[in-house]
């Protein structure tokens, strides 16, 4: 069963101590969303108010999250959420390298477990991680781009992270002309 074995997953996730990461956590964010999702969207790693409730985008990110998968004809209760770390990196900072590669096989089960065959990458870490090699969004947004991670492959649809498009509008337009661009592929 997808759920029994996610569930497995999520209690291995819980007690990892493969990076220094487990330090700072007050919890692991493993992920949320239904065992077979519409599609499945990546970000980067958990922020503060994350790190409190384990639930992955529920501060100001997750809320503008929300409304742009409104906009894309999506219920966020439709969708599985994650990230690529499932700890919080101290103040917010950028995920080390190390804890990337670290946490990645956790992603990569996530992944084999749920098998999409659409994802939505959020900023460049998860855009990059997923595809295995740098990505420039400002180039590579809102496209469809074949992806191969961990022997699977599926469609990959990069876009900016919402925490981006906080305080710029420009982002924020970008985020919202690639949302409507997800909704045209979806129907
Ligand atoms: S970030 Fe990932 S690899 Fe590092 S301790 Fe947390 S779960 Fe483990």
């Amino acid at each position: 069963m997808r759920e029994e074995e996610l569930e497995g997953l999520r209690v291995r996730v819980s007690r990892c101590r493969r990076c220094g990461l487990w330090r700072t956590r007050t919890q692991t964010v493993f992920g949320s969303g239904p065992a077979f999702p519409r599609l499945v969207l990546v970000g980067e790693a958990p922020g503060a108010q994350e790190d409190e409730e384990g639930l992955p985008f529920v501060g100001a990110a997750g809320k503008l999250l929300t409304s742009l998968l409104l906009s894309a004809g999506l219920r966020r209760e439709g969708v599985y959420i994650t990230n690529v770390l499932k700890c919080r990196p101290p103040g917010n900072r950028t995920p080390l390298p190390e804890e990337v590669e670290a946490c990645r096989p956790h992603l990569e089960e996530q992944l084999r477990i749920l098998g999409p065959s659409l994802v939505v990458s959020l900023g460049r870490v998860a855009a990059s991680t997923l595809l295995g090699r740098p990505v420039e969004l400002s180039r590579e947004h809102g496209r469809v781009l074949d992806c191969r991670f961990a022997g699977r492959s599926f469609s990959l649809f990069p876009t900016y992270h919402p925490a981006a498009a906080l305080y710029s509008g420009k982002n924020r337009s970008r985020l919202e002309e690639d949302f409507r661009r997800l909704r045209e592929l979806l129907t």
